[in-house]
Formats: C-alpha cells, structure tokens, sequence
C-alpha cells in the first residue's frame, strides 16, 4: 500500500506529495520548495520516516511545481522525471522567474521524459502515467489503480479546474482531459490536486461547475 503525505508549498500554495510504503522507497511529486524552511520539511520528513527517495516527478512544469526540483535533485540524488511534452515548459520558466520574484530559482535538467502509460514502481507497489493536457500542453496525472487514488495535478479541483490562459493550454482540451480521462476511473476516485483539498471524481461530477454532468 503506497501512503500519500501532502505539504503546501511558495507563495502558490502548490500541494507536493511524497508517496511512500511499506519499504520506505519514496517518490516526490512536484517539488514546490523554495524557502529554506520548506526545503527543511520535506527532508525533515523524509529522514523521520527513514524513507528512500527513488523518483522525482512532475506532472507539469510551471513554476509553481518545479521550484524544488534542483534542491530534491541534488540532496537525493535523483533524476528528474517530466512529461515528454512539458520541456518547453520547464524551460520557459527562465524567462520569467525574475520578474514573479524567484530570483534564486535554479533549473534542474530532466533526465527522463515521461508518456502515457508509463507505470513506476514503488517496492511492491506501482502507479501508472495518464496523459491529461489542457492546462498545459504535456501534462500527466498519476494513477494508483490498486487504492483508486489519482495525483491530479491542476486539472480537476474541488469545485473548479485548471487555469488555461496560459502558454500551451487549452479549455477545450482541458475539459476533453477530464471527462475522458479522469471521469472513467470512476466515481470513488479520490483526487489529490495540484492545489486545495483533495475531492472525489463522484463529488465533482456532482457538484464542480465546469464539468458536472
Ligand atoms: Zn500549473
């Protein structure tokens, strides 16, 4: 069984999650660290459990999600997982880290490029990649099919969606990721996202404004 430990993250409140079992192998999810305090609680974490980092991912690459890839890269020596499609992305957030104020912002390069389908191993247990565009144009969520849990990234919030008005994303194509993609795992999914609290598919079929059927 793979345990989801969430942490909220910069100014953003971006949610990083650290999944780990039985082992003690762990993998981090979107990094958000940035301050030295926030670096301090995940490694604090991580050594009280006596964890073992083996993956680094993300599922997009705003700069939101990727402030700590450097620092989670380098302490844990890890290689970096990104979508395939998200490395323009990534490598768009150079050219306006200074100006939103993140001056101290280093950019980790990727060693592994992420597809759909993709399935990543924790001890025992496994979690496989879903292809879910629309925010931005490579994004990924990852889905433990075994406890039906879904790391969502920001595509479906509780109660509202990601944004698309920036570079690479798409409305359309977001709410095609959702109802596609997302709405088939089934109703007693819970979602952990990108930002907020975690919800349920069935919850926001039911009540989400953008996508309620
Ligand atoms: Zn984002």
């Amino acid at each position: 069984m793979i345990h989801i430990q969430p942490f909220t993250f910069n100014p953003f409140s971006e949610n990083t999650y650290i999944l780990y079992e039985e082992t003690g192998e762990c993998a981090i999810i979107d990094p958000g660290v940035y301050e030295p305090f926030e670096e301090k609680e995940i490694v604090d974490f991580i050594q009280s459990k006596k964890l073992i980092p083996k993956l680094l991912l993300n599922t997009h690459c705003h700069i939101d999600h990727v402030l700590g890839n450097s620092f989670v890269s380098g302490k844990f020596k890890l290689a970096l997982a990104i979508p395939e499609l998200e490395l323009p992305v990534l490598k768009a957030v150079n050219s306006y880290k200074n100006e939103w104020g993140f001056f101290k912002y280093k950019e980790c390069t990727p060693q592994i490029f992420i597809k759909e389908g993709d399935v990543f191993h924790l001890g025992k247990n496994n979690f496989k990649t879903i292809f879910t565009p629309g925010h931005s144009p490579g994004h990924v969520a990852f889905y433990l099919e075994n406890q039906k849990i879904c790391i969502g990234g920001d595509v479906l919030f509780r109660e509202s969606i990601g944004r698309t008005d920036l570079p690479g994303g798409d409305y359309d194509t977001l709410i095609s990721s959702i109802k596609n993609k997302l709405f088939p795992l089934g109703d007693d999914v819970k979602v952990f996202p990108g930002h907020g609290p975690e919800t349920t598919i069935g919850y926001e079929k039911k009540f989400n404004p953008f996508v309620k059927e």
